[in-house]
């Protein structure tokens, strides 16, 4: 692959912990990340839409997708595919842009298959009654489903240790700062400014490290 200073940062949460809230607050402030926009089979919650929180395709929309090789990866999670296109993450990563999924464990995995250096972040809720306050108190999901993401809850915490960070999502504010650094502390890494100022870095003598 080219060098290129673009990060891939990958968003990874129980239900419920917080990643979308997190995220949306962190791409006001820095509208140069790229989101990926997932496709999902799930059907939309009241107030989502189609192309802005996910494209909401149906299930032989989904296969048809994956069999192109459309998807970068693709899992079944809580009883719905999800998958990420691979256009918009192809072109942000050609075009040196940091780009950020919101996917769940395994959908991590492939992406690591395919960007090494894939950054991730898993989010923690502060305990588990909290996260069934917030499930309940966000109040999208009828009590069977919210059930269900509870049980699950478990199992993708159960990978928090796949990632490279950890934030632990119990005072809004201070999580959303915990973000905002990890960010800028993947963008001061040595590979990243070595291309990104190649040509200081050059002036300076300062040679790609062995
Ligand atoms: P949320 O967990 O409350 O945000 O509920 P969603 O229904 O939006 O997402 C359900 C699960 O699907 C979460 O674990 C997401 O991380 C995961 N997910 C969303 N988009 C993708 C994707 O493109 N690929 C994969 N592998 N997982 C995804
Ligand atoms: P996820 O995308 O991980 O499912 P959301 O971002 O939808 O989670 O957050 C779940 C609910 O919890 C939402 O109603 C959100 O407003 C709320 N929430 C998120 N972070 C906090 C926090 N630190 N304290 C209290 N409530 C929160
Ligand atoms: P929700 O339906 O609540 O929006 O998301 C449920 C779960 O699906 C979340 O844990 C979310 O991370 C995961 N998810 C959303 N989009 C994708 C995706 O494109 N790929 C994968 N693997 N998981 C996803």
């Amino acid at each position: 692959m080219s060098p290129t200073y673009g990060n891939v940062f990958m968003v990874v949460a129980p239900s419920g912990a917080g990643k979308s809230s997190l995220v949306s607050a962190l791409l006001k402030q820095d509208p140069s990340i790229s989101l990926s926009i997932s496709c999902t089979t799930r059907a939309p919650r009241p107030g989502e839409a189609d192309g802005r929180e996910y494209r909401f395709v149906s299930q032989d929309e989904f296969m048809r997708l994956r069999d192109q090789d459309a998807l970068l990866e693709w899992a079944e999670v809580h009883g719905n595919y999800y998958g990420t296109p691979r256009d918009r993450i192809d072109e942000a990563t050609r075009l040196g842009r940091d780009v950020l999924l919101e996917i769940d464990w395994q959908g991590a995995r492939q992406v690591r298959q395919r960007f090494p250096s894939a950054i991730g972040i898993f989010i923690l809720p502060p305990s588990i009654e909290e996260l069934e306050a917030r499930l309940k108190a966000r109040g999208q999901d009828e009590p069977q489903v919210i059930a269900r993401r509870l049980l699950a809850a478990g199992g993708e915490i159960a990978h928090a240790p796949e990632c490279e960070y950890v934030i632990i999502n119990q005072e809004f504010s201070v999580a959303l700062l915990q973000l905002v650094q990890i960010v800028s502390a993947a963008r001061l890494r040595f590979s990243s400014q070595a291309v990104r100022h190649a040509q200081l870095f050059s002036q300076l003598g300062i040679s790609a490290p062995h």
